[in-house]
Parts: structure tokens; sequence; C-alpha cells
């Protein structure tokens, strides 16, 4: 069995550097927001060009803390993409603020920058971009609107460590950025963690704050805070594998363009292409008609794959009351995307296999 993602093999290689900075928070006797995380927040914030990093408790944290920030009015709007990932339209709420969904490019399913200014209110402050499947949104005609209409710009890079749009990391692309370490993540700690990155000192300073119970010093409690921090032994484990990001990407590159070329079923809709390079594969999504039914068809080829994500946002019971919205693009890439594994550890022989079974499978019609 090819399995979707095998994170045992995926942190194999960092075995030792694991242990040994394992072995020196355990030794150091301090566990919450010490040396460690300064560290890891220091050496991302550079990996990202970024101004400042903090590191906080997981993505969503990550994402809700900015919006809690910025604050907004109760009620303002924040837009972002019908098909993003739950996690994303949760920040929105969880912030006390109101997700106004927009459809992606079916291209790219990303953000579609021409669809955006129809959604724009006078309550609007903000657009939620999230680098979906490691790729980034089309910045350039964005960050123009959010001129335009005063809006922040709050990338979701959850997907993304590492991508770059015009030579800029993501990270570094908007007013601030909420990253996910989750372990199946480009970049994934051993448990949940998170950060946020920005180039905002003031932003920066609040962050750091409301994510340790709105103090920043001991009692002294300035904002309703949270407790949102990114531990030292999640902190240490990034800061080994965050040197070994770049050749890992590079890796998924190679088998990216491995499936690119090899992949010649006419019923299938690959992933864009025309940005390989700044692309950090996160996720290698195709398209088919009969999804399920080629999912079913790899199963019994011993290959298992995902779907990211199989249920819109507003099709969900946790969003009830967009039950009867409609985005037939979103509905339509809901029912059609696969994705198929494509990770660091993954060899050129087991993706040379996948190639072979899926250019073999031809769909039942009828089904
Ligand atoms: C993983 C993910 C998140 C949430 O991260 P957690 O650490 O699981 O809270 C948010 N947005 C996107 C796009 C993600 O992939």
């Amino acid at each position: 069995m090819i399995p979707f993602l095998d994170l045992k093999r995926v942190n194999e290689p960092y075995e030792s550097a694991i242990l040994a900075a394992t072995d020196r928070v355990l030794k150091s006797g301090w566990y919450v927001l010490g040396r460690e995380v300064e560290t890891f927040e220091t050496a991302f914030a550079a990996y990202c060009q970024a101004k400042h990093c903090i590191g906080v408790a997981n993505g969503l944290d990550a994402l809700t803390l900015v919006l809690k920030a910025w604050e907004f009015p109760a009620g303002s709007e924040v837009i972002v993409a019908s098909n993003a990932y739950i996690a994303s339209v949760l920040s929105v709420t969880l912030a006390g603020l109101t997700p106004v969904l927009v459809e992606p490019d079916p291209q790219t399913y990303l953000l579609d920058p021409t669809r955006i200014e129809a959604a724009i209110t006078t309550q609007t402050r903000a657009i939620i971009v999230v680098h979906l499947y490691g790729r980034c949104c089309d910045m350039h005609p964005i960050r123009k609107l959010a001129e335009q209409y005063g809006l922040k710009i709050l990338e979701d890079a959850a997907q993304a460590h590492g991508a770059s749009y015009n030579l800029k990391r993501a990270g570094n692309l908007g007013d601030a950025a909420g990253w996910s370490f989750y372990p199946s993540k480009n970049l994934g700690a051993l448990g949940d963690a998170g950060a946020i990155t920005t180039n905002d000192d003031a932003l920066a300073q609040r962050l750091r704050a409301l994510r340790n119970y709105g103090s920043s010093k001991k009692y002294i409690n300035d904002f309703q805070g949270h407790n949102s921090r990114l531990d030292e032994f999640q902190a240490a484990i990034l800061s080994a594998k965050l040197p070994g990001l770049d050749a890992e990407n590079k890796r998924r590159r190679a088998l990216a363009t491995q499936y690119l070329n090899g992949l010649r079923n006419p019923e299938i809709l690959l992933p864009p292409a025309d940005q390989i390079e700044q692309d950090v594969w996160h996720l290698f999504v195709i398209r088919h008609p009969r999804r399920d039914q080629l999912q079913t068809y790899l199963r019994e080829r011993g290959i298992s794959t995902d779907v990211h994500y199989p249920i819109p946002p507003h099709k969900q019971r946790a969003y009830e009351s967009y039950e009867n919205l409609s985005f037939p693009i979103s509905e339509q890439l809901h029912r059609e995307v696969l994705s198929l594994p494509l990770n660091p550890s993954l060899t050129d022989a087991e993706v040379a296999y996948i190639i072979e079974s899926i250019n073999e499978f031809s769909a039942r019609v009828n089904d």
C-alpha cells in the first residue's frame, strides 16, 4: 500500500536532530515561552523575510488572534474564498466577524481577484487570502483592491511554507500571516503548533500579549487574551526541521513535475503548472468528473488518496445559515478534487506506479 502520507517516514531524516532538541528542552527545566520559542521565532521570521514572528498554539488561533488584534467593529465583514478550509472561515466567526464567501478561480482554486470587488461593502474590513495547496494567491490585484478600499490582508499560509509570489515569500505578502505547523504541513511539528508573521511592530506587540492572557508583564493584563502559546518542545523540533524545508520543497517540486509530465489521462484535469518553482506543492490535487470511482480504483491498486475537501464550508452543519447560498464553482471543485500522495518521503518509483495506474483508469460512465 502506498500511504497518502506516512509521517513516521517524513520525520525519519530528522530523528537525531529531534532527539537532541527534545533532550535540550527536557534538561532546560523551562517548557513554555522560553529560549526555544524565541530562537524559532527569529529563524522563521528570517525565513519568511518578515520582521516579526509570534509563536502560537495552532493555525486556527494564529488567524483568529490577528483578526481580534485588529479590533474591527463587531459584525465587520471579512472576505474569504468559498472553497477554503473550514479553519479560515472559523477564524472569522471566532473573532466575532462575518465571513463573506467569494468563489475561487476555477483554474488555480485560489481566491479570484476579479470577484472580490462585487463582495466589498461598507462593512468590509479585511480579505483572507488562503494560499491553498501550496500556491500563493494572485497578490498584485488583491493588494490594489485592499489599498483602494482600505482593507487589511490576512494570509492563511498554513499550506504555503516557503512558497513565494514575485520572489517574495508567503508570510510577507499581506499585513499579517497565520501559519500552522500541524504535523502534515510542509513544516510540521510533532503535535499542534502555529505562528503569526507580520512587519507591523504594534500588531506584533499586541499579539505577543494576546497569546498569553493579554499580558505583556506577568500578572498585568492589558487585553482579554487567550492562552495560545507555542511550547518549547514543539519550537525546538521546528528549529530542528526548518533547515530542511527548502530541500523538502525542492523534492516536492520534483515529484510534482514527475506527475505533471507523466499523467496522460484525458479525463483528468491537472493542477496549474505555470508556477512550479514558486509553488510548494503541499498537495497535488487533480480533478476528475467521477472522482469517487477513481479513488476506489486507486485504493484497489494499493494507492491511498485524500480529498481536500469533500464539503465546502457553506454546506457544513456548522454554517447552517449559509445553506441556501450557491457557490457553483466551489461545489463542483468539492465533487471533483482528489489529492494524490505527494510528500518528500515518496520515491520516484512509487510516483511512477501511481501515474501508470491513473493513466490506465477509465471511468464507467453509468456509475
Ligand atoms: C491546517 C490549516 C489551518 C489550521 O491549522 P491548525 O494548526 O490545524 O489549526 C488553517 N488553514 C489552512 C488552509 C490549513 O491547511
